[in-house]
């Protein structure tokens, strides 16, 4: 059996070492996961629902120390470990409030003795392979909307995430989900791979678009439903009419908290040549306000890189457009060890040839680029191969709805950026992704429809 081992990314010290999965215990989950499944779904909502009621109160009276192992496990500043666990708590409550709508039995048509009727069927056993940058978010996307529709779930926390991903399997099965319902799968890549192998209804991955490529392609064959939550590159523009302030305060945040490691992180951002020396100020200045440091430390806001490997990518995109023109204006080089951390890094006069401008960051880095028009900065937000979030800074709310109709992108902010919300459907556009969480739609996705077709006479 090989084991696990979790390091504490701020510090480089070992917390602490797991048994992982392997390919035979894989297997063996995935046919008592198969096995509990009928009995799960023959169970009245009602019952599902008040096993997820439960989990909530039991993550609400747990949730400090929920925090401190997610802040421990993957550097996250303690205070967003928090807002993270806070944040899920009206996630479960729109899952809660929607879920029975969601799969209710819907007839369509009645007359000539003819009825017809779709019901919402459950896929079964469905995977989940998971990120490790809001593991409570991207996992209860999928797990929590699963298990309410009847569904077992084969659920891989990320390797970076696994104490916490321990945690969200833990609360459950106290809140009345069998074991066997939903097992934890501890370990990385070749687990993941493992999961793969086995007989699944639907895969559910949150990650990389390089690991979701292999995912897709090993699945191809077996057309098993395939669902992907992938990277972006997201844009943000900032209109001539905006406030420079306001517009580099909150673009500022969205940019690196989590210390960048969102997935609809701000990644790119450009501004009108009016008001760009003015924007890069209040920019500067508010990034000069974050404070790095300790995780553990409540006021600390750049917390750690979680992924060794990302330094070096960081430090390459730098380089790159340091190489090819850009002004370094602040940051521009990891922390020194022994925990991995990079400083809050700002570039400017930056353009599409270079690296920083085009692929995904995942860090506390930011290239701001001048544009001289509205179309200007469309058809640049729009060159690029993602499209999960996109944004536009302005007091002109009919032009703000104008520029983002024509970004191609699952969710476009006004004013704000970052940001997800139970009610609305989270989806990648382009390489960002394939399918959706969240919304009704997103409830509705871990069920499959059958059409009833009955005649009575
Ligand atoms: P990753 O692709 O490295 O890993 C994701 C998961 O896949 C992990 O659980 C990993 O163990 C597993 N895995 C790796 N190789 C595998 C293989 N060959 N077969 C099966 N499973 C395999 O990604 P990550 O570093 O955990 O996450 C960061 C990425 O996730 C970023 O690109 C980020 O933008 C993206 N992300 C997207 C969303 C979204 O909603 N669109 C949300 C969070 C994160």
């Amino acid at each position: 059996m090989s084991i696990l081992a979790i390091h504490n990314p701020a510090t480089g010290a070992l917390l602490t070492t797991l048994p992982a999965d392997d390919a035979a215990s894989v297997t063996a989950k995935a046919a008592a996961a198969r096995a509990a499944q009928p009995a799960w779904a023959a169970l009245p909502m009602a019952e599902r629902l008040a096993v997820v009621q439960r989990f909530r109160a039991g993550l609400v009276a747990e949730l400090d120390t929920l925090a401190t192992t997610l802040t421990q496990e993957m550097g996250k500043p303690i205070t967003q470990s928090r807002n993270e666990l806070n944040g899920l708590l009206p996630r479960l409550d729109f899952f809660l409030e929607q879920a029975e709508g969601a799969v209710r039995d819907e007839h369509v048509f009645d007359g000539g003795g003819l009825h017809e009727q779709i019901a919402h069927v459950p896929l079964g056993v469905v995977a989940n392979i998971s990120a490790w940058n809001y593991p409570y978010f991207v996992g209860c996307n999928v797990i929590v909307p699963a298990l309410l529709t009847g569904n077992a779930v084969l659920y891989k926390p990320s390797e970076y995430a696994t104490l916490s991903g321990g945690h969200i399997t833990r609360l459950l099965h106290a809140a009345g989900v069998p074991a066997a319902l939903m097992p934890c799968l501890v370990g990385g890549a070749a687990v993941g791979a493992a999961l793969l192998e086995q007989r699944i209804d639907g895969l559910f991955f949150t990650g990389s678009h390089a690991t979701g490529v292999k995912i897709a392609t090993a699945l191809a064959p077996r057309l098993v439903k395939l669902q992907l939550e992938l990277g972006g590159k997201d844009p943000s523009y900032v209109r001539a009419d905006a406030d420079p302030k306001t517009a580099a305060e909150s673009l500022a945040d969205g940019a690196m908290y989590n210390t960048g490691q969102s997935c609809c992180s701000v990644e790119r951002i450009y501004v009108h040549a009016s008001l760009y020396d003015a924007f890069v100020q209040h920019f500067l200045a508010t990034v000069a306000g974050f404070k790095i440091g300790d995780p553990m430390e409540a006021a600390t806001y750049i917390g750690a890189i979680t992924r060794k490997p990302q330094l070096q990518l960081l430090q390459a995109q730098v380089r790159d457009a340091l190489a090819k023109g850009a002004h370094l204006r602040c940051g521009g080089h990891a922390l020194p060890g022994p925990g991995q951390g990079f400083e809050p890094t700002v570039l400017t006069e930056v353009n599409h040839t270079m690296e920083l401008m085009r692929e995904e960051s995942f860090g506390p880095v930011i290239g701001i680029q001048k544009v001289a028009s509205d179309d200007e900065a469309v058809a640049l937000m729009n060159d690029s191969r993602y499209g999960l979030t996109a944004g536009v800074y302005t007091r002109d709310e009919a032009a703000a709805r104008q520029l983002l109709a024509r970004v191609n992108a699952g969710s476009v902010y006004w004013n704000c950026c970052d940001r997800v919300s139970p009610r609305l459907p989270w989806s990648g556009w382009g390489d960002s992704g394939l399918g959706l969480t969240l919304s009704k739609a997103g409830i509705q996705t871990f069920t499959r429809p059958k059409a009833w077709h009955l005649r009575s006479a």
